[in-house]
């Protein structure tokens, strides 16, 4: 069966890797030159196998008044009269009812899960070098009743057999001394020993050279597709936007946010809603953490992803595409170096990212054919967690497609 993915983010190259690794023939396509440019190339680079929380949740609902009054820094919100946002909004705030937040933290959890594993199975495979270190990680609570809070939740997924384990600021500073010049509120953490971290856009570039030699993918990039063909009611060919089409068994489409370019063809791409978030990376230097930090109260999140150190965060829902917002990315900038003074001072060959987190309302991905056009297949919408989901979720589509 020949099958083009479509898209070559961490999400495109894991699918392309497993399905090639089934004995299908495979075409790697991405209108960009190389793979890992888009949302999967300067994320935060923590594979979260433990945390997995719903975006969509009671905490973010009695938070939103806040949210919508601009009076959080972590999020903007542009509200837009366009019937695909409502629906979605509508939808992303009836998953937020605790029952159907944790249905949907421990469905992610589950496929995290999953991913971890595949991860392994690859690292024997496959000599990739993308800066892979089990750094565990601290979320960083601000007081003792937002510790408190986050317990029970601890207690859950202790009871899922994952290792968290609640710490005092003093217990989490002997984890990563370099808290200990933290300049935010920390009353306590949550530590995760066992989760990982990694670049992403490294993972794509090596797995997609390693999937080729060992599987022999076919990549095609600087091909942007546009649409389908089809025969007797089923997909016979990728349409480009530049070249002639590729006849193929089966599309599966891997477009992260800009799946919603496709929303003509393809109905379920409307799911997904692009949500903004911004980076800077520098030199890691001396006294820099070297364990994985989440600031709950800012919503940042810091990883020493090899000889670089790394600050993502903000979640900003603006017109899609909208591009590198300045202002954004200074409160990110400014965030860091008051948290962490010293750590993101130096401008010789820092990098700033901006990029798209595909959102669905529920936060799990969408796994699944296309309504419209048989032989198309999705594989998107993983939002705040497509690094850590990847793998798991192309285990998921190669099982569905044999
Ligand atoms: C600031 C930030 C921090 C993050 N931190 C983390 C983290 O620490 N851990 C984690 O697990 N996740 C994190 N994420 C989320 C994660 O980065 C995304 O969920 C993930 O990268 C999505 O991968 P993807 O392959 O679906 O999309 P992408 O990486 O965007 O890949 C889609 C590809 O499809 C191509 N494409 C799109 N349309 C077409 C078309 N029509 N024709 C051809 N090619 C096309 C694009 O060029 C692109 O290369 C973060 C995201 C952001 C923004």
């Amino acid at each position: 069966m020949h099958i083009a993915v479509i898209g070559a983010g961490v999400v495109g190259v894991s699918s392309a890797y497993l399905l090639a690794r089934a004995g299908h023939r495979v075409t790697l396509i991405d209108a960009e030159a190389a793979p890992g440019r888009g949302a999967s190339a300067a994320n935060a680079g923590q594979l979260s196998w433990a945390y997995g929380d719903a975006m969509a949740s009671p905490a973010l609902l009695r938070h939103l008044p806040a949210i919508l009054a601009h009076r959080d820094p972590a999020f903007r919100v542009r509200l837009r009269l366009d019937a695909d946002f409502l629906l979605w909004g509508l939808r992303f705030l009836s998953h937020a009812p605790s029952r159907r937040w944790w249905k949907n933290t421990s469905a992610i959890l589950r496929l995290a899960d999953e991913s971890r594993r595949e991860m392994a199975t690859l690292l024997a495979e496959a000599d990739l070098t993308f800066d892979y270190r089990v750094a565990g990680k601290l979320h960083l609570y601000p007081d003792a009743p937002s510790l408190a809070a986050a317990r029970p939740t601890v207690e859950r997924k202790r009871q899922m057999g994952l290792d968290q384990r609640i710490l005092s600021r003093a217990e989490a500073e002997a984890v990563e001394p370099a808290l200990k010049k933290y300049q935010g509120d920390v009353a306590g953490a949550v530590y995760t020993p066992d989760d990982a971290l990694g670049d992403a856009a490294a993972f794509c570039r090596q797995l997609t050279d390693f999937a080729a030699h060992r599987y022999a993918i076919s990549r095609a990039f600087g091909k942007r597709v546009v649409g389908f063909e089809q025969h007797a009611g089923r997909l016979s060919a990728v349409r480009f936007a530049d070249c002639e089409p590729l006849p193929v068994d089966v599309a599966v489409v891997t477009a992260g946010p800009l799946i919603r370019t496709l929303t003509a063809a393809l109905p379920e791409a409307r799911a997904v809603q692009p949500v903004a978030g911004y980076s800077l990376t520098v030199p890691w230097q001396q006294g820099a953490p070297h364990v994985s930090l989440t600031d709950v109260k800012r919503k940042l999140a810091f990883a020493a992803i090899g000889y670089r150190f790394r600050v993502a965060g903000l979640a900003d829902i603006v017109t899609p595409g909208s591009g590198f917002a300045q202002d954004r990315f200074a409160i990110l900038r400014e965030t860091a170096r008051a948290v962490l003074p010293g750590c993101f001072d130096q401008a010789e060959w820092s990098q700033h990212w901006s990029g798209e987190r595909p959102m669905t309302p529920s936060s799990h991905p969408l796994i699944a054919p296309s309504r419209k056009i048989r032989g198309v297949y999705v594989n998107a919408g993983h939002g705040m967690l497509g690094w850590t989901l990847a793998l798991g979720s192309a285990r998921r589509l190669a099982d569905m497609l044999a």
